[in-house]
């Protein structure tokens, strides 16, 4: 049974990190760990939630080759690192939780990968929970706003919807469709 390549893709705020723990808690999943030429934020830990390199490292593994995708994303690069991937799926289903464009990048170099769109009830709960997070100044939460509508232009293009209105339940709805999938590659 081949091991399955999961892209958890949406807005900003979303609530895409906190559904991602969830998911690893269970023990049935594997992260990848993707590379970010941005700062860490109060207790991300470097190797965890990222890689966090410089700029110019950033580059020199473009050149190498060492990504399956890439975008550079509110000014920052971000990236799927190769080896790292390739390696955890030999034994895990792997989730990648990344943007719309990495994502429909990775579909097109892996066409059996399987591309979760989360999306939140409504606009004014994004808003709550980006200002709730107290990660972003005002004008980043307006140009996560603003990016939420291309995103979600882009979701015709995704294989699953599911709205994280209660957590619990956004994350029994994604355990089913990873057990939907698994079942059909049996
Ligand atoms: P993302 O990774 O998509 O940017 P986060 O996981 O950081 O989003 O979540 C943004 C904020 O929303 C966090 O403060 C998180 O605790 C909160 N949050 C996540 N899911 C829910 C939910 N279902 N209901 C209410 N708040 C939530
Ligand atoms: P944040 O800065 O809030 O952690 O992430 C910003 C955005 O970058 C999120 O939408 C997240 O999904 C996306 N992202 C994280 N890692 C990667 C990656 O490796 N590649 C791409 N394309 N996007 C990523």
């Amino acid at each position: 049974m081949r091991n399955l390549l999961l892209i958890i893709s949406g807005p900003s705020g979303v609530g895409k990190g906190t559904i991602v723990k969830e998911l690893i808690k269970s023990g049935k999943y594997s992260l990848s760990v993707s590379c970010t030429t941005r700062s860490p934020r109060a207790g991300e830990v470097d190797g965890r939630e990222y890689f966090f390199i410089t700029r110019e490292k950033f580059m020199q593994m473009i050149a190498d080759g060492g990504f399956i995708e890439y975008n550079n994303h509110f000014g920052n690069y971000y990236g799927t690192p190769k080896g790292f991937v390739d390696e955890k799926l030999k034994t895990d289903d792997v989730i990648l939780e990344i943007e719309v464009n990495g994502a429909l990048k990775v579909k097109t170099t892996h066409p059996e990968a399987i591309l979760i769109m989360i999306l939140p009830p409504d606009r004014d709960e994004l808003r709550a929970r980006l200002v709730g997070r107290n990660s972003e100044s005002e004008e980043n939460i307006e140009e996560r706003l603003k990016r939420m509508d291309y995103e979600v232009s882009l979701e015709d293009k995704y294989d699953y919807i599911v709205i994280n209105d209660d957590l619990a339940t956004a994350v029994k709805n994604i355990e089913e469709i990873i057990e939907r999938e698994k079942e059909q590659e049996i």
